[in-house]
């Protein structure tokens, strides 16, 4: 296996016993990306694969790669986007044409795919008034639930380009035009295993999460600017897994093994949220790496 930069473990790559025709595979795309497969279907949240350069992302409009979208996300029955920054949605309107996949997000995502010309028997709005409850839905086996969530002010105390992306925005966009948008918790369940995408590092408690998370998929980037996030996690999902994402350098292309981010404090991370969640086994895995519960 390609080894991972110091300070992070590896995660087992069997966290589950079960029964082969009900094994979940989850494959880390980097960034906060996933691909999660049960039976036949497949399911992808924020897949980012174009992952542009630095300098495409100060000069020009961001474009997906076809080419790389082809051959890493070839299948998908839904695509979840957690919220509408570029490394989370740009591939999405293109990702969607290419295998008709359905989309689900909120107001910001369904105006990028409607300006990317997606049709609107695709598109699916799970964004809630506050106090209504979250939009569930079914998928081939998987139970998913779009809970309230919020993204890290990591940006000087900041929510970095934040707003929603407008229908009159035309696609192809500037890195700052891919707004924010609202942002969910990502929560699925699957042949009785439970899931959770947390594509920002922050966390809203009063959306009371699942108990029993067998996975949690984390994102790191940004933790320090969340108050106690890594006990408040701990405490509040107490995750048997812990699957560390979005530490990876997204300007460097996908077929290079992965390089950490500077300052991301992973090994802070894992003690804080290990001392509270004591049984919790945290780790990552490389780009394009899976795990099987
Ligand atoms: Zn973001």
């Amino acid at each position: 296996m390609t080894q991972l930069p110091f300070p992070l473990p590896i995660l087992p790559s069997v966290l589950g016993t079960s029964a082969p025709q009900n094994a979940v595979t989850i494959r880390w795309l980097g960034t906060a990306g996933f691909e999660i497969s049960a039976a036949d279907t497949i399911l992808l949240i924020d897949p980012y694969i174009s992952r542009a350069s630095f300098a495409d992302c100060l000069l020009h409009p961001l474009e997906s790669d076809l080419f790389e979208i082809t051959r890493r996300t070839p299948r998908a029955d839904a695509i979840f986007v957690g919220h509408t920054h570029f490394d989370h949605a740009l591939d999405v309107p293109m990702i969607a044409k290419r295998t008709g996949a359905k989309v689900f997000g909120g107001t910001s995502a369904m105006n990028l795919c409607r300006g990317s010309l997606i049709a609107e028997s695709k598109l699916i709005n799970v964004e809630r008034e506050t106090g209504q409850a979250p939009y569930e839905t079914d998928i081939g086996p998987f139970h998913i639930r779009f809970a309230p969530s919020a993204h890290s002010r990591f940006a000087l105390g900041r929510v970095p380009f934040p707003g929603e992306i407008m229908d009159c925005d035309h696609v192809p966009m500037r890195t700052e035009k891919y707004r924010c948008g609202s942002v969910f918790r990502i929560e699925i369940t699957v042949f009785g295993k439970t899931i959770v995408h947390l594509g920002s590092a922050e966390l809203v408690e009063r959306a009371s999460p699942p108990n029993n998370i067998d996975l949690l998929l984390l994102c790191v980037a940004g933790w320090q600017s969340s108050e106690r996030f890594p006990e408040r996690v701990a405490r509040a999902l107490n995750p048997a897994n812990v699957l560390l994402s979005h530490w990876d350098n997204f300007f460097k292309p996908l077929d290079q093994p992965a390089v950490m981010l500077p300052a991301m404090g992973v090994q802070k991370l894992c003690d804080r949220i290990t001392s509270i969640a004591t049984s919790s086994r945290v780790g990552a895995v490389p780009i394009f790496g899976e795990v099987t519960l």
